[in-house]
């Protein structure tokens, strides 16, 4: 289909891009990786009557760690993050995450920060920064305020922005030693939304019991979910096969899956009570050092 007419505007700053969506009065839409939004204009789902094009905006394309935490600017794509030693080094869940998204052409283009600030439940960005604790920093006509990702999603494709609101980075808090994160998931065919998926974050303490745990769902409710029962349930306890089936039962309880072509409600519930057992394995034994662990697909 040919999507309805609209306006395209090419700000180069972004007081400039944020004036313009504050002209529009919720009509405009940010256009940063164009990887969700086009197919949506495409199908008539999206119909907003300007485009503001970010793309020319010099100085958002950033991974870097600084101040005790990894910063991710707005115009950062998935590829970047593949790319990115420090990210490989030591934000594991997020390599996982970033190579289980689409395809290279897609990651080539989609940004990380677009990932998020589309609200979508499918999106395997929004769990990832739930598990690491991240916050979004958005910015808008009078001030910038940082969000956490956890207060972030309120519905489908709904998020707390306001449409004048730009998502110019992402804030994830360096993790402490003994940490270990993975992210799996699983779906049909490579290149596909998750069937379910699952992220894991955790800190173990010197006698390796759980000190931190941060536990998040992909696709298995109208928002990314945090499994806070199962976090809560591991805190001070050793991660040995009795605590892991508990806490992976109790995300599988906390997800609310529907069906679809991807499978039954009880199908992707027990699909998540699989993969958080196998990714808090993968956490803890990253978190004890052994890197030749792999994730990702399940
Ligand atoms: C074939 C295909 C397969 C895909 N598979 C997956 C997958 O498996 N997993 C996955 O996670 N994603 C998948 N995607 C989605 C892809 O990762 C998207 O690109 C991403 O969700 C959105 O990023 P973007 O930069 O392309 O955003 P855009 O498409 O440009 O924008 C998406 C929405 O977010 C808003 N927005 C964008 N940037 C900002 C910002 N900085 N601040 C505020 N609002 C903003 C836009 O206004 C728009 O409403 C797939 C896409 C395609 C085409």
């Amino acid at each position: 289909m040919i999507p309805s007419s609209f306006d395209y505007v090419v700000p180069s700053t972004l007081d400039e891009a944020i004036a313009v969506l504050g002209e529009h009065d919720g009509e405009a839409k940010i256009l940063s990786g164009g990887q969700s939004l086009i197919p949506m204009l495409k199908l008539r789902l999206a119909a907003p009557t300007v485009l503001v094009d970010i793309n020319r905006i010099p100085g958002l394309d950033y991974i870097e760690e600084r101040d005790g935490a990894l910063h991710i600017g707005a115009l950062a794509r998935e590829r970047d993050l593949e790319h990115s030693a420090v990210v490989r080094a030591k934000y594991s869940i997020l390599y996982d995450t970033a190579c289980v998204i689409a395809d290279p052409l897609v990651r080539n283009t989609a940004t990380v920060c677009g990932n998020v600030a589309h609200g979508d439940p499918g999106n395997d960005h929004p769990a990832t920064m739930i598990a690491l604790g991240a916050s979004f920093v958005a910015r808008g006509p009078n001030a910038t305020r940082s969000i956490p990702a956890r207060e972030f999603f309120q519905g489908l494709f709904t998020t707390v922005l306001a449409p004048d609101e730009i998502v110019t980075e992402i804030v994830v808090p360096a993790p402490p030693a003994r940490s270990g994160g993975a992210y799996l998931k699983l779906e049909r065919k490579v290149g596909d939304f998750a069937t379910a998926a699952v992220a894991v974050q955790i800190t173990l303490d010197a006698q390796n019991r759980c000190a931190r745990a941060g536990i998040a769902l992909t696709n298995v409710g109208s928002i990314p979910i945090a499994a806070t029962a199962a976090e809560s349930f591991l805190i001070d306890k050793p991660l040995d096969d009795g605590t892991i089936a508990q806490a992976a039962q109790l995300a599988a309880d906390a997800a609310d899956p529907f069906e679809d072509r991807r499978g039954t409600a009880d199908y992707k519930r027990d699909v998540v009570r699989v993969l958080t057992a196998r990714a808090l394995r993968i956490a803890a034994a990253r978190a004890r050092g052994d890197v030749a662990t792999t994730a990702g697909r399940a």
